[in-house]
């Protein structure tokens, strides 16, 4: 199966079913940008939910804020991202067609360009002799393209305004009320979750390369003097993180390495308590909807490959049809956007400790992309087997419908039944589609199709004997249960608590 063909494969299904379709399709669309359908909007629901429970919910000391998309220039001029968000532009002499150069040098060389400087790459491009990819034909030098989205703010214009190419920034603006919000102690966080827009030079491969995305991000503020001392690291002590060390890369690296998050502190693989108990969450997080635990890893990003305002980057990246794609990029941001924001806007962003120590705090951001994950998820649960038909295998924790509910035929009253049994389990909480017509193994099929994990059949033994039929979408075997047992079943099997096959055996 190639590559290329394997993602399309997923797009032909989210097109077909609702999950995702380009922004306006009828107009040829606009490239980079996409619309969540009717289970996109259900799924990307679920992930960002997940991660404002672990990320957000269950902490004491993160709050969220929602802030605006379209910031004033005087941020991105003091954030560095007006003089430094740039990607390497590189256009063909002859067909005019733009590239990505990094991009372009990864395609024939195999190797990562990233972060080259702009004459780094055009001896890479004139060592490798290479060519534009669409024509052949010659490469003009590279330049720097700056990839924020520029507006005028009011009728009158005169003041430029920016989208924001990261959520992160709203929050380094707001720092003052927010440190007051938590008393001015340290450590604490803001999390943040939102659309992001980069005029990326060449949008591509679906969700993973778009113009607008969203971000689930964290500004996590601590004592730099006090790196190591995590409130809750003790509860991710244990948990194993694959890591890919920068020595790994130089050698060529097959397998990462496995470590616990304590002993990857203390063996100096990853530089502080922060940024660990962060991958731990992430891997959990990741492993909660689907994503096998081998698939993906935290790769420590060489110095010339980390944004401009990080001291290191360890970021997630998932093995992917594609090839290894970063998924989330955890950096750490030092006290760079508060020093320079301070600076900027001629305040001071210095906390008193209760010792009388001045700290302006250092930051450790994990950033997660809604949309990367989202397809991670479809990549890793997409499956082709024998039944014929091609199916999700979506945890329940993602699955946009949860149950679905069908009468055997139309008459009889076995329609009235089932939908009272679908209105049941929709006020249970639990997310029920019913579907009323066609082949029952049609409808079977349409449910797997869309990953549904449980199928609830009303036959006439709902009539006679009160039973229903559950299928399981994994195993495809059926057991009969009474109704009255089927609300508590569908929540034991969601939730793991019974195993279908053991449920079969006592019922
Ligand atoms: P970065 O600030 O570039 O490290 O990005 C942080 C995260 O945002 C990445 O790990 C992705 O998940 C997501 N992201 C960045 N750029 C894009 C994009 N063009 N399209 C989709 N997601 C993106």
């Amino acid at each position: 199966m190639s590559e290329e063909r394997f993602m399309d494969k997923i797009i032909e299904v989210c097109l077909r079913r609702g999950f995702v379709s380009p922004t306006a399709e009828i107009y040829g669309g606009a490239g980079g940008f996409y619309d969540y359908g009717p289970l996109g909007t259900l799924m990307r629901q679920k992930i960002i939910d997940l991660w404002r429970q672990s990320f957000v919910l269950d902490e004491d000391d993160i709050y969220e804020i929602t802030g605006s998309t379209l910031l004033p220039e005087a941020v991105f001029k003091a954030s560095g991202h007006l003089d430094s968000f740039d990607d390497p532009l590189v256009q063909c002499e002859k067909c005019k067609s733009m590239f990505k150069a990094d991009e372009v040098i990864k395609g024939v060389t195999g190797k990562s360009a990233e972060g080259l400087s702009l004459e780094e790459l055009d001896k890479l491009i004139a060592d490798n002799n290479i060519n534009c990819p669409s024509c052949e034909g010659t490469l003009a030098k590279t330049r720097d393209f700056n990839l924020m989205f520029k507006t005028e703010i009011g009728s009158t214009g005169g003041i430029n305004g920016y989208l924001r190419p990261e959520t992160a920034q709203n929050i380094f603006i707001n720092f003052k009320r927010l440190a007051n919000f938590m008393r001015n102690k340290l450590p604490f966080g803001v999390a943040q979750m939102g659309s992001s827009f980069r005029n990326e030079i060449s949008p591509r491969n679906f969700l993973i390369r778009g113009r607008e995305f969203e971000q689930m991000e964290i500004e996590m503020f601590y004592d730099q003097d006090k790196e190591n001392e995590h409130p809750r690291f003790h509860e991710v002590a244990d948990i194993e993180i694959n890591l890919v060390t920068r020595e790994m890369q130089e050698k060529g690296w097959k397998e990462p390495l496995k470590l616990t998050t304590e002993a990857a502190v203390d063996e100096g693989v990853i530089p502080n308590q922060y940024l660990a108990y962060y991958l731990a969450l992430e891997t959990e997080m990741l492993k909660a909807i689907g994503i096998p635990e081998d698939d993906f890893w935290f790769r420590h990003m060489q110095d010339h490959e980390a944004p401009h305002y990080s001291a290191g980057n360890f970021d997630l990246e998932a093995d992917l049809s594609l090839g290894h794609m970063e998924i989330v990029g955890n950096a750490l941001r030092t006290d760079y956007d508060l020093q320079k924001h301070a600076k900027a806007s001629k305040s001071t962003f210095e906390l008193t400790m209760p010792d009388g120590k001045k700290v302006v705090p250092h930051v450790f951001e994990p950033s997660l992309g809604v949309g990367r994950i989202f397809y991670t998820v479809l990549e890793k649960c997409y499956r082709e087997d024998e039944r014929g038909w091609t199916w999700f295998q979506f945890p329940p924790t993602v699955a946009p419908l949860e149950v679905a509910v069908f009468p055997l035929m139309k008459k009889d009253g076995l329609a009235e039944l089932a939908q009272e049994i679908h209105n049941e389990l929709k006020d249970a909480g639990y997310l029920s589609f019913y579907d009323g017509s066609g082949k029952i193994g049609k409808r079977y099929a349409r449910a797997d199709e869309i990953g549904i994990p449980y199928c609830v059949t009303v036959d006439y033994d709902s009539i006679k004997e009160f039973s229903v039929t559950i299928r399981d979408r994994d195993t495809m075997k059926q057991i009969k249960l009474p109704i009255e047992d089927l609300e508590i079943a569908i929540g034991e099997l969601m939730d793991g608590e019974a195993d279908f096959e053991e449920f079969n055996q006592e019922s």
